[in-house]
């Protein structure tokens, strides 16, 4: 019997990743991911395309709830086959599955519902996780073989190479910005018969890595020398955090922007920090600080100029962010510096449009603090990358998926495949099923 695989999502969208193999004796996913945002996005989260109990395994490419957030759910409804994951996303996923489920709960209950999972049921999938290395050769089954290579994206991220009924399968997983510290460059493959290749930004490419950090050092600079006010910097937890470290530390190593007191207000980031000081190395930083009680967060607020403020969410949603905003956005001596993408509809996104008042707690507050906007920290590929990335196959897969995109950037990146590589490349229609 020939094995097939169907796309379960990512498909025409960039939330869900999961894909089915079915071998004919063995069924596994690779990734178990959560749909985000609106829309139908409540719905397919409630409802699995197969049955949990007959899923064998689950590879995992990544930390990130999109690819992963799903896995509490599958346990509870009886799968109970191990998890494949390098050692530093279990350890991500360690503390990212318990507050997803921390929400869901909070959700549930102002929504009168049932949880999606629970804080319970998440800590009890992580004794499914299984940890693997980058290149070492994996047989979950008879039949099946798979080698996790580094994807560059986040902290044990992985492109998945698996071999099934003699076909070699390739999956993108979420391919980073060469360049990048911290993480390594996406790992070159040469070779698939079936491809499946990420495109967030499928349609467009980042600014350079040196024009990005002109304008943080411009951002920070700006408030940190008048001595008046401080910086709040809106950041995601996991991987944007440690970023930022890095290149703030990078830019007052060069003299380029004031020495400054940095706090790290957020429990989560304060944990995904640790755990990327296990794995990699960050450069040494005297005057961090990681806030993680409640009262240490509040102490922040008293501080009038000088600082520098990095705390979660990244798009001003919820978490200890939205204090920090109260206490300075309507301060003109400050400056809020955005550093990623803010979904419509958000907080962040209001101030980043200009909004002249917010509403923070159920008050409103004039925005009076400098905006500042630092495109270009993307932990993924932008469209040059990932033609480049595509370019060190050697010859045309038979068959090659855009996925893990919305429409525009799919199919933007689908055309120029076609164009600069003349392969033929497809988008797969949710739930569409392809023959391996
Ligand atoms: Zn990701």
């Amino acid at each position: 019997m020939t094995a097939t695989l169907a796309f379960l999502g990512a498909a025409g969208e960039v939330t869900g990743s999961c894909y089915l193999v079915d071998t004919g004796t063995v069924k596994f996913l690779v990734d178990c991911g959560m749909f985000q945002g609106g829309g139908d996005a409540l719905r397919k989260n409630r409802r699995f395309a197969f049955n949990p109990k007959e899923i064998a395994f689950v590879l995992l490419t990544h930390a990130h709830l999109d690819h992963s957030g799903l896995i509490p759910r599958l346990a509870a409804q009886g799968f109970s086959g191990p998890v494949y994951a390098l050692q530093a996303t279990i350890e991500l996923l360690g503390v990212m599955l318990p507050d997803s489920a921390h929400l869901q709960e909070k959700d549930a209950e102002r929504e009168d519902s049932a949880p999606l999972y629970t804080v319970e049921q998440a800590k009890a999938s992580l004794a499914l996780l299984r940890d693997v290395e980058y290149g070492a050769a994996l047989e979950p089954c008879k039949g099946v073989r798979c080698v996790f290579r580094d994807a560059g994206h986040i902290l044990g991220s992985a492109i998945l190479e698996v071999f099934v009924g003699g076909k070699k399968v390739v999956f993108s997983g979420d391919l980073g910005q060469p360049g990048r510290p911290i993480v390594a460059d996406p790992a070159r493959i040469e070779e698939a018969d079936v491809l499946l290749v990420e495109s967030t930004y499928g349609d467009r490419d980042h600014k350079t890595l040196v024009q990005t950090l002109d304008e943080l050092a411009f951002a920070l600079t700006d408030t940190l020398a008048s001595k008046r006010g401080n910086v709040v910097i809106p950041s995601f937890a996991v991987g944007r955090t440690q970023e930022l470290l890095y290149f703030i530390a990078e830019l007052q190593k060069q003299g380029r922007v004031p020495a400054a007191d940095l706090y790290v207000d957020s429990p989560m980031a304060a944990a995904a920090t640790r755990i990327t000081l296990r794995h990699a190395k960050l450069p040494a930083m005297e005057r961090v600080r990681f806030t993680e009680s409640l009262e240490e967060s509040m102490r922040i607020n008293s501080i009038r100029s000088g600082a520098i403020i990095l705390s979660a969410s990244g798009m001003c949603e919820g978490g200890r962010i939205r204090h920090h905003l109260r206490y300075n956005v309507s301060r003109a001596e400050c400056a809020i510096v955005f550093v990623g993408f803010q979904a419509a509809g958000t907080l962040g996104r209001k101030i980043v449009e200009g909004a002249k008042s917010v509403r923070i707690f159920r008050e409103t507050y004039p925005v009076r603090a400098k905006i500042f906007t630092v495109n270009g920290l993307s932990a993924h590929a932008d469209q040059s990358a990932l033609l480049g990335w595509l370019g060190g196959f050697k010859r045309a897969p038979a068959q090659t998926w855009v996925v893990h995109g919305e429409p525009l950037s799919a199919h933007a990146l689908r055309e120029e495949i076609g164009k600069r590589l003349h392969w033929k490349a497809a988008v797969p229609a949710e739930r569409a099923v392809t023959t391996l």
